[in-house]
């Protein structure tokens, strides 16, 4: 299933192209001292590594629009400098080098400084983001309409906007964020139906985990699955890693972005599982997460309802009595220990990167689906299967009935 991206311009970040003919990016911000070049693009990288396709720094002393001149030329990502206030601070970041700058609408206010930060970046040929907070929205908008509204919001971008049109601006993406999920989302599909430009997601200040998590995959979520948006950002008060990581996983799990790290699925476990499912899987994840293995892989609590429910999984174990069924695509290829079961699983997903699915079933033991089948038969045997349940519930109103006759 896809989702019907809105129809938008396009633009460059560097190498980065954003925009509905481009994947949707993922954004993180550093938290070091743009000053400290070297622990910023220690920083970059680990973000890069974890998903990152572009970074944002901040430009808010001297110092630090000096440190962006080698940290715009060593970074393996493009750059974009986040200026509040100063305007001459984006003039700066322009000169080091950056592929992007970020504006606040509500604290750079003149129009005459905003218009020659877009003269300057059109010459330097890189694109401004009019980023619009409902923390830090224009006063004279806040007075207007009482509160941080969506149509506050978004007319603060789109005075913004033409401020940098007038220019003959329009390298542009707008992001109109908002700490509540609710007005962020409203605000997004209103500015959706006004404009054109490309959109940047992010619930503003969502916080620790697991609270922000929560709260951004709500709002960024909903929009993508409308169509809305182009490149993301996960506002995280956590190590912006998981920032970048969890955008990631958001772009994967919603089928946005090609599968490169570890979807691992798991039963929520019941009465009926025969392991510590919660244990094995916490384990399964560690080991097949050490190994970058970008397969989905599952994790049952019984050989009754495992491998079925997770047949479309790459790859799973289902826990049987003392045993583990391991399963590709739902069919049981080889039954193991159970102690042995994580291991099994990550050689079984080695083999399977190095040799594909189909060579992997071609190579299932043959009795392996047959143990399956007489330990998922022995199971609900020593279960209860629906005949005896329905006989004994039959019981348990009778007996139920005469006592309350006899109270
Ligand atoms: S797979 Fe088995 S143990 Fe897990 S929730 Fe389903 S029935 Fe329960």
């Amino acid at each position: 299933m896809k989702f019907n991206r809105r129809k938008t311009r396009q633009i460059q970040i560097g190498k980065v192209g954003i925009g509905s003919d481009f994947p949707i990016s993922v954004q993180s911000m550093t938290t070091t001292k743009t000053k400290d070049v070297e622990s910023t693009l220690s920083q970059i990288y680990e973000l890069a590594s974890n998903g990152a396709d572009i970074v944002r720094v901040t430009c808010n002393e001297v110092d630090a629009a000096t440190g962006l001149v080698e940290i715009t030329q060593r970074s393996p990502v493009p750059i974009v400098a986040d200026v509040h206030f100063q305007y001459k601070l984006a003039l700066a970041a322009i000169d080091a080098g950056v592929n992007g700058l970020r504006l606040n609408p509500g604290n750079i206010r003149k129009e005459q400084q905003i218009k020659e930060v877009a003269k300057e970046a059109l010459s330097a040929n890189i694109p401004i983001r009019i980023g619009v907070n409902g923390g830090s929205l224009d006063k004279d908008l806040l007075e207007k309409y009482g509160d941080a509204t969506p149509e506050a919001l978004v007319e603060s971008a789109l005075k913004e906007l033409k401020y940098l049109e007038d220019v003959g601006f329009f390298d542009i993406k707008i992001s109109v964020k908002h700490s509540n999920v609710p007005l962020m989302i409203e605000s997004y599909r209103l500015l959706a139906e006004k404009v054109d430009y490309p959109l940047h997601l992010g619930v503003t200040e969502a916080g620790p985990l697991p609270g922000g998590l929560i709260k951004s995959t709500a709002g960024i979520g909903t929009l993508l699955s409308e169509g809305i948006g182009d490149t993301i950002r996960y506002s995280l008060t956590t190590d912006p890693v998981e920032e970048a990581k969890s955008g990631r996983a958001l772009l994967e799990y919603l089928g946005l972005r090609e599968r490169n790290s570890l979807d691992l699925i798991a039963c929520p476990s019941c009465g009926r599982a025969e392991v510590d499912v919660i244990k094995v899987a916490e384990e399964a994840q560690d080991a097949l997460n050490n190994e970058n293995i970008p397969l989905q892989v599952a994790v049952m609590g019984c050989v009754v309802n495992g491998p079925g429910e997770a047949r479309s999984a790459d790859l799973g174990i289902a826990a049987g009595k003392n045993k583990g069924h391991l399963f590709i695509k739902g069919e049981v290829v080889r039954v193991v220990n159970e102690k042995e079961m994580v291991d099994a699983l990550l050689s079984e997903a080695k083999l399977i990167i190095e040799q594909g699915i189909d060579a992997r079933l071609a190579a299932a033991d043959k009795n392996a689906a047959e143990i399956a089948r007489k330990d998922a038969n022995d199971l609900i045997n020593s279960q209860g299967d629906i005949n005896n349940f329905l006989e004994r519930k039959k019981s348990v109103v009778e007996i139920s009935s005469n006592t309350d006759i006899e109270n």
